[in-house]
């Protein structure tokens, strides 16, 4: 989970982490950190498929609404997304955290909500938190702003997670809680 900068600069630093928290899943690596725009290149295309994955979403947002999409080619989406991304992600600090759990993938992209806030569901982070739209983001020529990132699998987050992490920056511990739980 990467908290963004506009978490970092709307003071939901406390929020975001105590809803994982809530849920039951353990922190087991956290630092904040500015980016660089190498560095966000890298993360986001560490899945070779992300970028047409990203593409295809976009479209399927915009058409499901009645609304033409900007372009009918995911790549050409995919670029403009990755070059706003790149200025959105390196605009302050972040914190990058890796929660721990069964499920912890699956469950984390449940509770922070879809990627697009104006569609993502009452309860969620971004659906609580966020008032944004790609089509918000689109005529601002910017990023959708939406607090979080959170792998979208296991074998993301398995690439992710060393991206960010060196292996003594992920501590083995043991909480009281695991025995009720
Ligand atoms: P998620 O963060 O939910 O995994 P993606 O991996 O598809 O979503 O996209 C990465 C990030 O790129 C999003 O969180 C969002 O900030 C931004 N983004 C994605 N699609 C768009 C879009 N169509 N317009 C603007 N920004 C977008
Ligand atoms: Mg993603």
């Amino acid at each position: 989970v990467i908290l963004k900068p506009d978490a970092v600069q709307r003071a939901l630093i406390g929020e975001i982490i105590a809803r994982y928290e809530r849920l039951g899943l353990k922190l087991v690596g956290l630092k904040m950190m500015v980016p660089s725009a190498d560095q966000i290149e890298q993360h986001y295309t560490l899945d070779p498929q992300w970028r047409r994955v990203t593409g295809e979403k976009t479209i399927a947002s915009y058409k499901s609404r009645g609304l033409t999409p900007p372009s009918e080619d995911p790549l050409e989406i995919t670029a403009k997304i990755l070059k706003n991304l790149k200025g959105y992600m390196t605009a302050g600090p972040v914190i990058a955290m890796v929660w721990e759990g069964a499920h912890a993938v699956e469950l984390v992209r449940k509770i922070t909500g879809g990627t697009e806030p104006r569609g993502a569901a009452v309860g969620t982070i971004r659906g609580d938190f966020v008032v944004d739209s790609y089509i918000m983001a689109d005529t601002d020529n910017r990023a959708v702003r939406n607090l979080i990132h959170g792998s979208g699998s296991v074998e993301e987050a398995n690439m992710e997670i060393p991206h960010w992490f060196s292996e003594k920056e992920l501590i083995n511990y043991r909480v009281s809680r695991e025995d009720v739980m």
